[in-house]
Formats: C-alpha cells, sequence, structure tokens
C-alpha cells in the first residue's frame, strides 16, 4: 500500500534525519514494536523507562508512512462533532474523549520541552466557520455543548469574522486549545531519546509474518530472521488493518498543498487553522518559512498509485478554495501532494487488543487528529502492557 504520492513537504524540508540500521540477527525481546511512525515512536517512547526489553521495526524508514504526509495540526476537535460523537458513544464518553485529546496537545508540548535539544512545538488557536448559512445553527448548538463542559470556545458573528479573519462566513467557533509540530522529526527526536536508553530500531525490516502464541508473539521478517517477543504492538498506521479480522475502518484519500513562501503582511488573526463544516472540508493554515499550507476536498476512495495529474488538478482546487476566501493573498502552490487516510464511524481511533491476538496490542490513531489519538494511544498501552488498568482504556476499545 502506498500511503502517499508525491512531495510531502516536511519530508522535502527535513530530508534524511538520522539512519537505522536493518535487522541482522535473530532477538528475543520483552516488546516488539512494528512501525516507527509517530504512533510507535510514541509507544516506544513511553516505555523507554520501563525497564523492558523493547525494539521497534520499520518496512521503511523512520517516519516515511503516513507520518511524512502529515500536515500536523493537533486538534481536540476531531472529524466527528461532540454533538454527533455523543449520539455515538453517550454524552459522558463524547466529553471525555474531548478531554483526552485537549489534554494530548498539552502533553505533546510537555514532552517536546523534556527532548533534548528541547523540540519546537507551537499552541495555535483554531477556527470552524460555518461553510453555508444553514450549518450555522448546528455549529452554534456544537458551540454551546462545548461551553457547556468547558472547552474554552469563542462564537464569531459575520463581521467579528470578516474584521479578525478577513474573510466572509456566517458564523463561526473560536477554538484556544491546539498545536502545531513537526510530527515527522519529533517521531525522530523521541526514537533517538528511545535508543539513547539502550533500546534499538530497525529501518528496512520488514515483518511478513506475525504468529501469535499462548505465551508471546514469533514475528518472521523479509530475510527470514525470528523475533521473539513476550509482547507485540501494531501501530503500522492504516496497513495496521490486515491484521483485524473485521473491518473497521475505511481507507480516503486526501490532498495537501503548501505555497511558496508569502509576505507576513498577508496572515491572519493568530495564524489559526481555519477550517470548515462543509465534508469534505478545506482547512488552512501557516507553516515553517511563512508558507500557508491548504489541505482537503478528500476522495472517498484510495487508489494506490494516484496520478499526478490528478494531484496537481487537487492542488489547482485547493487554491482556488482559499482564493474564494482570501482573494487579497498572492498564493501560489509549491508542493502538492495526496495521502491515505483512514475514517472509523464514529471518529475514535482503535486501541487495546482483540481476543484473535493474544499478547497483541494496536495503536491506530485514524482520521484528522490521528496525532492526538497516537499519545492517547501510548499512554493507554504503556499501562496495559505492564498488565496496569487504565481507566480510559474502554473508550478507544475494539468491542465499543
Ligand atoms: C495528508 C494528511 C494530513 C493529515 N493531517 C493530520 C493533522 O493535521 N493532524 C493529525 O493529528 N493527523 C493528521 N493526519 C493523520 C496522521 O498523519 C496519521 O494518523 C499518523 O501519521 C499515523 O501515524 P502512524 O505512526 O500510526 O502510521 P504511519 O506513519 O503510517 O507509520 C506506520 C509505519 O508502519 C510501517 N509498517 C507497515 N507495515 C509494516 C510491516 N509489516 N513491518 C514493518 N513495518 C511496517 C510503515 O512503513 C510505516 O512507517 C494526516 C494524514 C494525512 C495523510
Amino acid at each position: 500500500m502506498n500511503l502517499y504520492e508525491q512531495n510531502p513537504y516536511w519530508l522535502m524540508k527535513d530530508g534524511i534525519v538520522a539512519s537505522y540500521p536493518s535487522l541482522d540477527k535473530d532477538l528475543d525481546i520483552d516488546v516488539a514494536i512494528m512501525g516507527a511512525g509517530i504512533s510507535a515512536a510514541l509507544t516506544a517512547w513511553y516505555l523507554r523507562n520501563t525497564g523492558l526489553k523493547v525494539a521497534v521495526f520499520d518496512r521503511r524508514h523512520v517516519g516515511m508512512g503516513s507520518t511524512a504526509a502529515s500536515t500536523a495540526f493537533l486538534q481536540y476537535e476531531i472529524d466527528t462533532s461532540l454533538t454527533d460523537l455523543s449520539n455515538y458513544v453517550g454524552e459522558k464518553n463524547a466529553v471525555k474523549s474531548y478531554e483526552l485529546c485537549r489534554k494530548a496537545i498539552y502533553d505533546i508540548g510537555d514532552i517536546c520541552k523534556t527532548l533534548k535539544p528541547k523540540f519546537d512545538f507551537n499552541l495555535v488557536p483554531s477556527l470552524q466557520y460555518a461553510s453555508f448559512k444553514n450549518h450555522t445553527s448546528k455549529l452554534q448548538q456544537e458551540y454551546q455543548l462545548r461551553k457547556k463542559y468547558g472547552f474554552k470556545v469563542g462564537w464569531l458573528e459575520e463581521a467579528d469574522i470578516k474584521n479578525t479573519f478577513g474573510f466572509e462566513a456566517p458564523g463561526a467557533i473560536f477554538s484556544e486549545d491546539g498545536g502545531e509540530v513537526d510530527a515527522y522529526l519529533l517521531a525522530h527526536a523521541l526514537l533517538k531519546d528511545f535508543q539513547a536508553k539502550g533500546n534499538k530500531v530497525y529501518n528496512n525490516t520488514h515483518i511478513t509474518q506475525v504468529e501469535n502464541t499462548k505465551h508471546g508473539i514469533i514475528l518472521q521478517t523479509h530475510s527470514r530472521l525470528k523475533i521473539k517477543a513476550k509482547k507485540l504492538v501494531i501501530a503500522c498506521g492504516y496497513e495496521s488493518l490486515k491484521y483485524v479480522p473485521k473491518q473497521i475502518a475505511e481507507i480516503h484519500s486526501t490532498y495537501a498543498m503548501v505555497s511558496e513562501p508569502l509576505d507576513d503582511k498577508y496572515f491572519w488573526h493568530r495564524n489559526s487553522l481555519v477550517w470548515e463544516t462543509a465534508t469534505p472540508y478545506m482547512y488552512f493554515r501557516v507553516v515553517s518559512e511563512n508558507r500557508i499550507l491548504v489541505g482537503g476536498r478528500d476522495d472517498p476512495n484510495h487508489h494506490p498509485h494516484i496520478k499526478p495529474s490528478l494531484i496537481s488538478k487537487k492542488a489547482e482546487q485547493l487554491t482556488s478554495s482559499f482564493l474564494r476566501k482570501m482573494p487579497h493573498i498572492p498564493l501560489k502552490p509549491d508542493f502538492s501532494w495526496a495521502g491515505a487516510f483512514a475514517i472509523t464511524t464514529d471518529g475514535l481511533p482503535y486501541i487495546g487488543s482483540i481476543p484473535e491476538r493474544p499478547n497483541t496490542y494496536f495503536a491506530l490513531g485514524f482520521g484528522g487528529n490521528g496525532i492526538t489519538f497516537s499519545v492517547i494511544a501510548a499512554e493507554i498501552l504503556k499501562d496495559l502492557i505492564q498488565g496496569k488498568k487504565n481507566e480510559n482504556a474502554a473508550l478507544f476499545e475494539f468491542n465499543r
């Protein structure tokens, strides 16, 4: 499966950050982590001081799956509104999920401070505007519900949006809690710290067979090496779906483009992330080097090879959608790419284990909030792997 096509901006900007060897001998360890994207890197980092012998294996290079393609905004508002999520899982669980996502943003901020050298992390607010007048009342209802549960939100009328953001929309929720991080670099930084504690990371090591036994796991690699582990974490992103016997998510395609650098004078209120209520939605934000990122316009299916001409067409569509909102900004596309994007029915991730695979744990951060979900997964799995209870595990388990 190809997880992205063409030139994700962060991969082009950051290039090869660090190299790790491929596995060259059989191993006997406590915990094997399959995948070395942001989910695996966070899980490995949370396990780094537990005294367990942990190793990470990736069939590509660190961060070169969806993590490299991510637009990497950290939001507590998941793709399913709090109002809709309450209908799926009940208001109490929906609010708890939103609160955990909000906490995950600040947890990433704290992790970034402890890394050496300190890792760049910014808190940035977000604005969700009603795409059409008839979306306003539902958005207002969402605002009321979030306010009721103490989320830091404000309601903006049409005139406020025009004054603070410079574009027209019939109403919007302004949210204080949000963040941004370079997920590709962060995966490397976390694994560097994990490695510094004596743990191992292997690239170019494709796990081709997973055998679940009563006492543990036996993995076989493409070069017929064997890894014996007491526990396994599957953090293979969307490629993890093949290890789950039932369909839990749909894979869509999503598109993004990053502009040429622009003058500061063109930016808007606190460089907030802006997104809309329409489906599929468009979002835009300011990224490094004074560039603007515009993403979205998803397709409800994913082809293993997306044609470059389709990616260019989507970049043009994203540019014209943006210019309809902000015609005064001379936006010119510089990088564009497409990525796979998994969507679950309720918008929540799947974290934990299934009876068919004993001693195995999944860290499946799906949807537009994959990275905040990865933090939640790492926190839950750290407990479960050590045989401890985690009070939040039930929210994201497979049989919810
Ligand atoms: C365009 C785009 C925009 C996005 N925007 C956001 C956003 O703004 N905010 C947000 O929070 N999320 C966003 N996401 C989602 C987020 O990027 C993902 O949820 C996240 O990167 C998934 O990380 P992961 O580590 O789970 O998976 P991946 O990064 O895909 O890592 C999985 C790794 O597993 C490896 N692997 C697979 N099979 C095997 C095997 N058999 N053996 C060994 N290794 C294997 C792969 O090589 C890969 O490196 C976006 C995604 C895309 C594509």
